[in-house]
């Protein structure tokens, strides 16, 4: 990846139904997006020069608007189009595709029934770097200092942006204690996620995983269930009290960016990553690899 920062680098962005220069991929500061956090989000990865779940992150994407509110201007093929495309303008192979849709500067207070929507898509070069010895060492997680909230209080079940404020926060507050990231309860007190990724549990050989009804169903996550499930490994979605954490055996994170990372520590609690958690790794290395379905038909 680039070390130059995000807003100079070479190549173009999609922006609002045109491929523009990258540094030139602005808005104005007085967007409501900005100031209100009227905006929602998806992040995809792009392997072998396939965008993996691209319908589902998709899907997700327009779920997330109308969650918030508003309607995507376009179709969920014209944005499928334009990620084909700007990955093929930019030459990734392995990266990572940041689609963003926001509310625009018509209004500027907290009703913004007639601001504009607006839309756009980023891609940057980013390959997985660890081999699965290196990854099954595992990670390090603090208690994060805020919890997931409630969905009567927040829409937690979009991919929103103003839900990534107490992520940053519990991510910041864990990184200087030294830890790699945190693990949020929910706001009854149960077992949530990271910061950014799903996480699971096993012991005796089973799976556990929280119910997420308080935060995303991550895809990553329910790929890796069927991955778990194929292998014939039971898995179990619950909700799991953080007085369990001593009974578990491994532990891993789920997301499209942490793909599975293996766990060592969380808090007080320790884990080792082990058979089940290895396999997961490797399967999942190896689905994502695998051949599109559409690929496969125009070979046959
Ligand atoms: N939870 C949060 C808070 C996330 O940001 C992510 C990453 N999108 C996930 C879970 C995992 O979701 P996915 O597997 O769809 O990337």
């Amino acid at each position: 990846m680039s070390s130059t920062s995000f807003d100079d680098r070479d190549g173009v962005i999609w922006y609002d139904g045109k491929f523009v220069n990258w540094p030139e991929a602005k808005l104005h500061v007085l967007s409501h997006g900005l100031h209100y956090a009227s905006a929602v989000f998806e992040g995809t990865r792009v392997y072998n020069s396939n965008i993996f779940h691209l319908d589902a992150h998709t899907d997700r994407l327009f779920n997330s608007a109308r969650v918030l509110g508003f309607e995507i201007p376009y179709t969920p093929a014209q944005l499928n189009q334009a990620q084909r495309e700007l990955i093929k303008r930019q030459g990734i192979a392995d990266g990572y595709i940041r689609p963003i849709a926001w509310r625009g500067s018509e209004m500027m207070a907290v009703s913004a029934q007639k601001a504009s929507i607006h839309v756009a898509i980023a891609t940057w070069t980013w390959p997985s770097y660890f081999s699965v010895e290196a990854k099954l060492k595992g990670i390090r997680l603090d208690n994060a200092i805020y919890r997931r909230p409630d969905p009567a209080c927040a829409p937690t079940n979009a991919k929103a942006a103003g839900l990534y404020m107490i992520c940053t926060l519990s991510k910041h507050a864990a990184e200087a204690k030294g830890y790699h990231d945190a693990l949020m309860l929910d706001y009854r007190g149960l077992v949530a996620e990271a910061t950014g990724a799903n996480i699971f549990f096993s012991k005796d050989g089973v799976l556990h995983t929280p119910t997420p009804d308080c935060f995303l169903d991550g895809i990553t996550r329910r790929t890796v269930i069927g991955l778990a499930k194929r292998r014939g490994i039971e898995v179990v979605e619950r909700f799991i009290k953080p007085e369990e954490l001593a009974e578990f055996d491994e532990c891993f994170l789920t997301g499209t960016a942490a793909e599975v990372t293996p766990v060592s520590e969380i808090g007080e609690h320790t884990f080792k990553p082990g058979r089940l958690t290895e396999a997961l790794v490797r399967d999942f290395d190896a689905e994502v690899r695998a051949e599109p379905a559409e690929a496969i038909a125009v070979g046959a």
